[in-house]
């Protein structure tokens, strides 16, 4: 089911596998940082300006406040009283800020306010008395002890509002580091998915770059195969289905073309006129049989055949009824042969017949089956019937092992039938006759 899954979709899945690790990261930091990194950095610095910068603003101002006060007990100046109210108006207002910012009401950090405003409100009771006393006549002793009660609880709320500061710090920092933590893992993240993303890509390239190669790889083969004029070899390939549809139709190119090469190497070897295998035939066959004549000792006679006076059929009759004359003596020829024995037509009027492991006394008698066979068998046309006789000349591998011996033999056998009358066999054995060209000879 796989193999029919196209190209185009192993990509696309491929390039999505590859993608999905960068989207999922990308969300997931985006969600991871603003969730745990932004938002908190915003609280701390939220926090630091309404938290930590109006609570050391607070433990100043009750520091200062003890100035006016003290500076009335000694010298009765109302305007110092005045600048304590100022200050005293300014403390307040921060307490409420403060208090204000504290969101958690059951926190310690709101009890620790709720402490030092108390302290506080304390240190103002006792400068409202120091304020109210009739500083000339009043004890000079009680004064001195209202005055160190004012400084004592002062200094407590200032040290209060310091455990306070120190406890925010401390929360701010944790956010901080919290924050921190966060910012890290998300770019862990990142980073992980970078690396699960690009290991993808490698993975995608290389499994689609491999099928890709091997597959072209084999195509290629294929058409060098093919070039080579190796003609069987079929191309396998079975991804992607876009390539095995290219070698499917490479393939039966390559059957098409081999069916086609066999015709016409098929036309190419026959005669058209007689359906006899041709001189290229002979010329091919010829020295096959050599070899297996050396080699296996298997030896044949060749017989050179040659219709007698030819040319009179053509004069007398039309060179349609000398076409019919040659078809007659092909089929002829072909009846009489044997299993394995070949014809062909090498010229004109001029025939070769090979005969395998065949010569002496069976060869003669084989040619003597022909010659007789033409002669039994006049050829009829519409308005007559026209004699035909062949003129045989043989020669055989046992007497003349070498291909030319063996062609100039049976031409020379073949002359001397013609010079001797036509119509009849010759035998050529070695020193049995002169040398005389005619038809088979190359
Ligand atoms: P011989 O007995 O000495 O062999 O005499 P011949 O007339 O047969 O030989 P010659 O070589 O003088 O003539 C051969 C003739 O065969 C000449 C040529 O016109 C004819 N011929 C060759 N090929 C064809 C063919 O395909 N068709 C026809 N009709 N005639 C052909
Ligand atoms: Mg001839
Ligand atoms: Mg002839």
């Amino acid at each position: 089911m796989l193999k029919n899954v196209s190209l185009r979709f192993w990509i696309t899945l491929s390039m999505l596998i590859t993608l999905t690790p960068l989207a999922l990261s990308a969300v997931g930091s985006y969600g991871l940082l603003n969730y745990g990194v932004i938002a908190p950095f915003h609280e701390v610095v939220k926090r630091k300006d309404s938290q930590i910068v109006p609570g050391q603003q607070l433990r100043i101002l009750i520091l200062e406040s003890m100035a006016p006060v003290d500076e009335f007990v000694v010298g009765g100046n109302p305007d110092k009283q005045a600048r304590y109210q100022a200050l005293r108006a300014r403390i307040s207002a921060l307490f409420m800020d403060l208090d204000g910012s504290i969101t958690d009401d059951a926190s310690a950090s709101k009890a620790l306010l709720t402490d030092a405003r108390a302290t506080w409100a304390a240190a103002d009771g006792f400068a409202n008395e120091l304020f109210s006393m009739p500083l000339r006549t009043a004890d000079a002793r009680a004064v001195a002890a209202m005055e160190r009660r004012f400084h004592d609880e002062l200094l407590q709320a200032s040290d209060e509002l310091e455990i306070l500061l120190d406890r925010m710090i401390t929360a701010i920092d944790a956010e901080g580091a919290r924050a921190a933590l966060f910012l890290e893992r998300s770019l862990w993240m990142a980073g992980i998915a970078g690396l699960v993303s690009l290991m993808c890509i490698v993975l995608g390239v290389g499994v689609i770059g491999r099928i890709m190669s091997t597959s072209v790889d084999r195509l290629v083969q294929g058409a060098n195969h093919f070039a080579e004029g190796n003609r069987s070899h079929r191309i396998h390939v079975e991804l992607p289905p876009e390539l095995n549809r290219v070698a499917q139709e490479f393939n039966h190119m390559i059957g098409r073309i081999h069916e086609a090469e066999e015709v016409l190497s098929e036309m190419a070897r026959r005669d058209e006129l007689t359906g006899l295998a041709n001189r290229r035939a002979f010329e091919a066959t010829l020295p096959d049989m050599m070899g297996r004549a050396k080699r296996f000792e298997e030896q044949f006679t060749l017989l050179a055949i040659d219709i007698d006076h030819f040319k009179q059929v053509n004069d007398t009759h039309g060179h349609a009824a000398g076409d019919e004359v040659l078809r007659a003596v092909a089929r002829t020829m072909m009846d009489t042969m044997r299993d394995g024995d070949r014809v062909f037509r090498v010229g004109g009027e001029e025939f070769a017949v090979l005969l395998p492991r065949t010569d002496g006394a069976p060869a003669r008698l084989a040619a003597e089956r022909i010659r007789q066979a033409v002669e039994m068998a006049p050829v009829s046309l519409k308005a007559t019937e026209i004699a035909v006789t062949v003129s045989i000349g043989m020669a055989s591998t046992l007497d003349f092992p070498e291909k030319s011996d063996l062609l100039e033999a049976a031409d020379a056998a073949l002359y001397r039938a013609k010079h001797e009358g036509r119509n009849r066999i010759i035998v050529n054995r070695p020193g049995s006759m002169g040398s005389k060209k005619s038809g088979v000879a190359a």
